[in-house]
């Protein structure tokens, strides 16, 4: 049996007819920027996350970078991020001039641990920026409790977690703004690269259908300096079209991690993902753990099953932070899950029975003669 770990024909497959109607839909309108299918697909996801605006961007990252531009965050600023997960969180902080301060996670889910937050703030603090990593929100309310105390906006990297809740309020809405992405890959994915902002902060949110823009609004009336970061009519479309299927898909990626849990318990040092009770994870990505992580990793590929490592170099230790004077042993925890952490296949079109595959593949590894 082959079992990839991402399949990206399907979920197109699934939807071939609402896609196709979407595509001619934009291109006899012979409009393709900022029309009609964001304003309509900013108001449908606005709603869906509960929060009162959504500006549809080009990309995650810059959906991030907007924000802080938003601010006037900039030189001389500190935003505290993860010190483990992806390094385009990292990125949108170097972008304005910023710098990224590391904060460990919890160990157990992963996640910007809230207990660490006071230790790390001065007075140049401006801002935390948690990741929902692999599809469960960080622990939110303690976050935002420490933020409120301290006066830090928050914002949330809600790029794997769209749907995902935390004591059953949506990811998205769970700070000052959120950063989403609809990088083709995750949970909710376009056709190309996308991404988008959520706030219920109408302020910001006019800035930002500023900055997205070149900082104009109104017509060679620019009153910002601003970036060219628009989502195309096109990927609106097609993000129509899968919105109204996000819901059904990430409770089929539930049920599979569901099976993986339940059939991984117990075996070998593998340690399984821990969902406190508080949150409602939307598995973008199945991540267990081991000691013998590249060894279980080939053992895999020689069974057909794809895995993947997210992710294989913690920022501080990546070339692109070189000069920032970080060495290796500075975020023990973070090091330790970018040498443990492995991916299984996980996603909306995977069958039980390639989940079932997998699972007797990982046991066949931790014990041969079973
Ligand atoms: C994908 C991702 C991003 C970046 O999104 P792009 O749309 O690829 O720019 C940022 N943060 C996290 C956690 C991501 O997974």
């Amino acid at each position: 049996m082959d079992v990839p770990i991402l399949d990206l024909k399907a979920p197109t497959a699934e939807l071939r007819a609402d896609c196709d109607e979407a595509y001619r839909r934009v291109m006899d309108s012979g409009w393709f920027l900022l029309g009609s299918e964001l304003a309509a697909f900013e108001s449908e996801y606005a709603k869906s996350v509960e929060s009162a605006h959504c500006i549809g961007v080009a990309n995650g990252l810059e959906a991030l970078q907007l924000v802080l531009m938003a601010r006037g965050i900039g030189p001389g600023d500190e935003i505290i991020v993860p010190s483990n997960g992806y390094i385009a969180t990292w990125l949108a902080v170097t972008h304005v001039g910023a710098t990224p301060v590391p904060c460990e996670p919890d160990p157990r889910t992963y996640n910007l641990d809230p207990a660490h937050i006071d230790a790390l703030v001065t007075p140049r603090t401006k801002a935390v920026l948690p990741i929902h990593l692999y599809g469960q929100t960080a622990d939110m309310v303690a976050i935002n409790s420490e933020a409120e105390r301290r006066g830090l906006f928050v914002l949330e990297d809600a790029a794997q977690s769209h749907g995902a809740l935390c004591h059953g309020r949506a990811s998205g809405a769970l700070g000052h703004a959120a950063g989403h992405s609809f990088y083709p890959s995750k949970n909710f994915g376009a056709m190309a690269d996308a991404g988008a902002i959520t706030t219920d902060d109408a302020g910001l949110a006019d800035r930002l259908q500023h900055l997205r823009n070149y900082g104009c609004k109104v017509r060679y009336q620019n009153d910002y300096i601003g970036l060219n970061s628009r989502l195309s009519e096109l990927q609106a479309a097609f993000l129509r079209v899968k919105l109204l299927h996000l819901m059904d898909w990430n409770s089929r990626r539930r049920v599979l991690a569901a099976r993986y849990l339940n059939q991984l318990r117990g075996v070998g040092d593998l340690v399984l993902p821990y969902v406190p009770e508080w949150a409602e994870p939307v598995w973008h990505l199945f991540v267990i753990r081991t000691a013998r992580r590249d060894a279980l990793q080939a053992h895999l590929t020689a069974r057909g099953v794809g895995t993947q490592i997210h992710y294989p170099t913690p920022p501080h230790l990546s070339g692109a932070y070189r000069d920032a004077g970080w060495k290796r042993g500075d975020f023990p925890i973070a090091e330790k899950l970018a040498a443990e952490v492995l991916s299984l296949p996980i996603s909306p079109h995977h069958s039980a029975e390639q989940i079932d595959y997998v699972c007797e593949s990982v046991r066949s590894f931790f014990d041969p003669h079973a």
